[in-house]
């Protein structure tokens, strides 16, 4: 596996509370790691540590053997890291075509601008279908198609998704889940945080669980997923 992001010892806070505490990972290029963990294990934290937001870090971020760790958000961008937050974090009041500029305001050039709306049309005419109406009247499932296609507009090397099946239906899941794995064959890498363990298991490649701040466990994901504790823990049976 070629690592592509690669965390050492990282310390995470949000003022004096400990989060993520002495956290390694590593994320392949070209494939889909899932984090899985229960509620409050820090799966958040930890994509808002790489992406340098709301959180106070210490320890090294290297992304294709550069280090990061003290680089602001924007220039994570142009590095080509976006995010998918939770709760999406689209502009309410803006139209689905504004919100994927504000995605792509670090490309400059208009060219690349219409080359990335063109990109994310293709995989959710959806979106085309509606470019004129305001993000906050979207259903659930089109909100997310949004947010995730303002994380493709700079077109990344890899974007950290905070639990796109949140709040979905199964259909709806599903259809986001597909379009993923096509991002994914299209060359972009993927760092999945789920509470969804059953759908974040069919597409990952790689796994890696956390508790308390702290990875306990990683590997293939066909190796995860024949695990007793995965089974009974993050698939109840
Ligand atoms: P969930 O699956 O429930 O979303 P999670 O694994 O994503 O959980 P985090 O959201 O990263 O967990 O939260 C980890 C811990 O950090 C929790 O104890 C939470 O209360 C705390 N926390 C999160 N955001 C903040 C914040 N902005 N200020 C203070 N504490 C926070």
């Amino acid at each position: 596996m070629t690592v592509l992001l690669k965390l050492d010892g990282v310390c995470a806070s949000y003022g004096d509370v400990g989060v993520l505490s002495r956290l390694n990972l590593q994320v392949s290029r070209g494939g889909i790691t899932a984090i899985l963990g229960a509620n409050g294990a820090g799966k958040t934290t930890l994509l808002r540590t790489i992406f340098n937001v709301l959180v106070r870090r210490q320890g090294r971020v290297q992304f294709e053997g550069e280090d990061i760790t003290h680089l602001r958000t924007p220039q994570v961008v142009r590095l080509g890291i976006t995010h998918v937050p939770d709760g999406r974090g689209t502009f309410a009041q803006l139209s689905v075509e504004d919100n994927l500029l504000l995605g792509g305001y670090t490309l400059g050039s208009s060219q690349f601008v219409r080359k990335g709306m063109d990109r994310v049309y293709d995989l959710f005419p959806r979106l085309k279908e509606r470019c004129r109406q305001q993000a906050g009247t979207l259903s659930g499932g089109e909100q997310q198609m949004l947010a995730i296609g303002r994380a493709l507009m700079p077109n990344p090397k890899l974007i950290l998704l905070d639990e796109p099946s949140f709040g979905l239906a199964p259909q709806i899941v599903a259809e986001i889940f597909k379009t993923l794995k096509n991002i994914n064959q299209a060359g972009v890498s993927l760092l999945l945080v789920e509470q969804n363990a059953k759908i974040a298991l069919s597409v990952a490649s790689h796994v890696c669980l956390i508790e308390t701040g702290e990875v306990i466990r990683s590997g293939p994901a066909e190796e995860l997923q024949g695990d007793e504790t995965v089974r009974k823990v993050y698939l109840g049976y």
